[in-house]
Formats: structure tokens, sequence, C-alpha cells
């Protein structure tokens, strides 16, 4: 009988160590340990634990027939095992205090006998545990001791090796996926493309089907892209649930649940979802989200998230890097319109010219007083024209604009100023306050004054459309006059506000220039004041003019 025995063991150990060196998938591996444990003890049932360094609890990662078992660190039989990192043999539990009932009570199983070893890896530390439970006849033997004692360093020794190997390879995995990355994105790409070639690259290696990479930008507004490995890639506004299709909802719902649930946090993964914020110098600018199937092997999950954390760094880059190549476009745009709109307004000075002229001559030859009247109209309109061209041009050469001052009392100046938009304002029920409580009297340049206040009361007018309000509000301090004038308009996103002063942003209309407040600034800094603006989407905007009381 002994013979045979013998022979067994021998053959389960070849079969073990068969199986580690085929590099089979870990779970499976000790499920074959936890299986031989019991046959070749002749034990009831074996549970296999791991001590969690977050939740400082041992778990059951292996057990027969119940649920996960968690028990507190350094409690019961295993507890000790693991501090102590010590074998146990604990022939009759009832008379020993260390063993901790509440599992047996929990599960309905009976507990009689238990022989635990620890699981420990090279650096020496104890990880784990394998336990066998009931020897079927009698007590656990030191033969069976010395088994247990192999089969645990072959677990641990196989649990430290797959570990080893699954990081090699989600390191290959990882550099892969950055290669993939690289080869499917290029800088002639936008960042609509950009993104959800991100993620179409992301998603396999994550067995995803569905994520979506969020812009936030300063005001709140949120880009959604997502990509989705059957219906590809898509671009949304403000996503909203309700109005999204069936494969984005579950996406977007339990992105909003989890992050409410790990608020400040800046990556999670649970079973169904991960998540990594994406950080520029320290400030969130959006997130990634990622919908995972939810049969994922948890055990497996944690590390393998780390690919989010380097993707989300790869997209904050990728991002930065088209922002300054979309703003060197631009200004090669700018420099390029420039010449393009000096050419035009040189070449349209002759026929103006020649226009005023004939102007001029008919209103001499014609006798009818109300002809002659029409001709200084058109003759005032020119004029206005040929002002607007100087100007623009002396914009676009970026010359110096000579001031022309005159004494200013700004009361009696707005006062005239609005007479001119006052048809306007009436016809699309818009009302005009203005308060100046002293009065203030500046040297400044009439005509251009009025080029900036003209623009200033316009765009007013143009974001309010109809029903709304302007209130002027003149103050001043020891140095300067404070002009401030606040609409109740539409008011302007952020990426408007922060370029409003430069030239060619136009926003929102039809047939702006975008040039209004960059000479308005132009104007203002030639008399040495300063002009500023704050605008909230939807409730209006005030701009802030300071000029020198000379
Ligand atoms: P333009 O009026 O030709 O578009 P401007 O330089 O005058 O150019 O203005 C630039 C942009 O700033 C406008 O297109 C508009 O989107 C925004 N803007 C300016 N003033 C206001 C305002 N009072 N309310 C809302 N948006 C404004
Ligand atoms: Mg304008």
């Amino acid at each position: 009988m002994p013979q045979r025995k013998r022979i067994t063991e021998t053959e389960a150990l070849l079969k073990l160590s068969t199986k580690i060196s085929a590099k089979t998938d870990l779970l499976s591996l000790l499920r074959l340990i936890n299986d031989l444990a019991v046959q070749l003890i002749d034990a009831d049932r074996a549970s296999l634990f791991i001590l969690d360094q977050t939740t400082r609890e041992i778990w059951t990662l292996l057990a027969d027939g119940e649920t996960v078992i968690r028990i507190p660190e350094g409690k019961g039989i295993v507890g000790q095992v693991i501090a102590g990192k010590n074998l146990l043999n604990v022939p009759d539990v009832t008379a020993d205090p260390r063993f901790y009932a509440d599992v047996d009570e929990r599960t309905g199983y009976e507990t009689r006998s238990i022989l635990c070893v620890p699981l420990v890896n090279r650096a020496g530390d104890a990880f784990g545990a394998i336990e066998v439970l009931n020897k079927n006849d009698g007590v656990f033997s030191r033969k069976d001791e010395q088994l247990l004692r192999v089969l645990g360093t072959q677990a641990g020794l196989s649990i430290e090796n797959i570990e080893m190997y699954n990081d090699i390879q989600r390191n290959c995995a990882q550099l892969q996926l950055l290669l993939d990355i690289q080869k499917n994105t290029n800088v002639s790409m936008d960042i609509g493309q950009i993104l959800p070639a991100i993620l179409s690259s992301l998603l396999p290696a994550l067995h995803a089907t569905c994520g979506m990479i969020c812009l936030i930008s300063g005001n709140g507004a949120v880009s959604t892209y997502s990509y989705h490995s059957r219906y590809g890639g898509r671009y949304w506004e403000n996503i909203d649930r309700r109005k999204c299709p069936a494969y984005m909802k579950k996406l977007v719902d339990e992105t909003e649940r989890y992050k409410k649930e790990h608020e400040n946090q800046e990556f999670f993964h649970e079973p169904g979802i991960a998540w990594a914020q994406l950080e520029r110098e320290g400030s969130p600018i959006g997130y990634i989200s990622i919908m995972l199937s939810s049969d994922q092997e948890t055990y497996s999950t944690p590390v393998s998230y780390d690919y989010l954390k380097v993707i989300a760094r790869q997209t904050v880059s990728l991002i930065s890097m088209q922002e300054v190549l979309e703003e060197s476009r631009r200004s090669e745009k700018q420099a390029l319109l420039g010449t393009m709109l000096s050419s035009i307004v040189h070449d349209m000075r002759n026929p103006l010219s020649g226009i005023s002229g004939f102007i001029q001559l008919i209103k001499r030859k014609v006798e009818e007083r109300k002809i002659q009247s029409y001709c200084d109209i058109i003759l005032d309109r020119l004029a206005y024209i040929e002002t607007m061209n100087s100007e623009l041009l002396l914009f676009i050469k970026g010359e110096s604009i000579e001031l022309e001052k005159t004494s200013i009392v700004l009361r009696k100046y707005f006062e005239d100023l609005l007479i001119g938009f006052a048809g306007s304002f009436s016809n699309k029920n818009i009302d005009v306050e203005l308060v100046c409580p002293e009065r203030i009297e500046i040297q400044a340049d009439f005509g251009r004054l009025t080029r900036v206040f003209t623009n200033i009361l316009t765009n007013a007018r143009e974001a309010i459309g109809t029903d709304g309000s302007i209130r002027i509000e003149l103050t001043r301090n020891d140095k300067r006059a404070i002009i401030k004038i606040s609409d109740s308009g539409n008011g302007m996103p952020a990426h408007v506000r922060e370029k409003i002063f430069q030239p060619f942003a136009t926003y929102g209309k039809k047939g702006g220039t975008g040039l209004g407040m960059a000479i308005a600034k132009n104007i203002i800094d030639k008399h040495n004041g300063s002009i500023e603006v704050s605008s909230r989407l939807g409730k209006g905007t005030t701009f802030i003019i300071q000029i020198p009381i000379d």
C-alpha cells in the first residue's frame, strides 16, 4: 500500500510541474493545486487565501463549495499562519482559541481539523495561505504537513512566476498599444479623428467594446468623442443620455454614477467600468471612460488598467500637440488673410474716390435740393468707408495710429452716440440706461473712440436680438475714467472670450469680420487705457474700459 501511495504522489507532482511549465492561466493552475491537496492529503476540502494589501482582508481566491470568504487580517488559523509565516496543524478546532468560528456559522460547514501553510514569495513575505480541512480518517500527519508544504511552495512560486510573466506580457502589450496609437494617428489629423483612433486601439486591449473621451472646456461645455467596436466613432456636443443611442446610454449612465462615487480620484476601475482623468499641468481637462464586459476576471483586472493611465497621458500630449499645430495654422492663415485684405482695400480706394468725385459733380449740377441732400448722405457714407479702409490698412500693417485728441465730456458724448442707436434699439425693444453721477472729461480721439463704442453697442445689440437691456455706467477714480457697458445678451463661450481681442475672432453671427474688438483694443491701448471683458453664457456681457484723464 505505501508503495502505491508514493507513486500517486509522484504522479501528482509530475502533473503539477507539467502544468506549471505549460504556462497555463493562474486560476486553473491554482485549482489543480487545490484539488491535489484534497486528494493527496485525503481531506474534505481545501481553500486558497490571498491577503489583500489595500483592504487588509484575507479572502478566498479559491474555495470548495462556498462563495468568497473574507476574514480580517490576523484572524483565525489562516490569519495566524500568514502573520507568523508558519505551518499550523490543528487536530481539534474546538480546543483552539485561535479558530475563527464566524465562517462556519455563516456557511453552515462544520470544521473539525485544519492544516494550513503560508504562501511565501521570493522576498520572504507571506501573501496568502493554503488550508485543508477535515482529514477523512483522524488527524493530519507529519507526511500531510510535508505534502502541503511542497504544494504551498509550488503555489507561491507559481503565483509569483505567473504574475511576473503577466507583467512582462502586459508591458509588451502596453508598448504595442502605444505603437499602434502612434501608427494610427498623425499630425495631419484633427482632434475629431485622433481621439476615436486612440479609442479604437485601446478598446481591444482592454477587451472592451465601447468607450469615450470627454473634453471639458472652461465654461463647462463637454465635447465627447465616442467609439464603439460595431458602430464606429462619433462626436457629441454636451452629450445627453436621453438622446443618445442605447449602446451609449449605459456608458454615459455608469460614468456619471461612478464619477460621483469616486469624486476627486484620478483613476478608478471596477467590474463594468474603467475611468481615467486627463490632466494637463495639474488641472483636469477631461476624462476617458471605458465600458468593460462584466465577465472579466476581477483578480486580473487591477494591473491591466495601467494601460488606461498610460493612454490618458498619451492622449493629453496628442491634444496639446494638436492645439499648438492649430495655433500655428491659424497664424499662417491670418498672415495670408492680412495680405489679401490689404490688397483688396488698396484696390477699392481708386473706384471709391472716383465715385466720390462723380457724386460731388452731380451735387453741383443738379438744382433739386432733395437730390443734393441724397448726395450729401452718399458722400458721408463714402467718407466713412474711406476711414474704415485706412484704419483696416493701418491695423493690418500694424502701424501706429496718430491720435487726434480733443476734450470729450463723457455724458454728452454717450447721449449723442445713443441718438444714432435710438431707432434700432426701440425697434428691437432694447432699453438703454445711461448712468453718470458726475462730470467726467477726458482727452481722446473722438472719431476713434466712436469706432470703439459703436462696435461695442452693435455687438451688444446683436447679442440681445430682441427684448433686453443695455446699461452704460460712467464713473472715475483719481486718474481714470471708467466706462462700464453691460448687456443682457446671450453672452459668449470661453473660447470666444479668450480670443475676443484677437483679429478675425468672430463667432455666432453672419457677416462678422472679427475685427471690431481687435481694433477697439488697439485704439484703447493707444490711449494708454485698458479694456476687459467678462461674460456668462446665456446671461450677458460686460466690458470695462478705462481711459486716463489727462
Ligand atoms: P464681429 O462682431 O465682426 O464678429 P468683434 O470683434 O466685434 O467681431 O466681436 C468678436 C466676437 O465676440 C463676436 O463675433 C461675438 O461672438 C463676440 N461678442 C462680442 N461682443 C459680444 C457681446 N456683447 N455679447 C456676446 N458676444 C459678443
Ligand atoms: Mg463687432
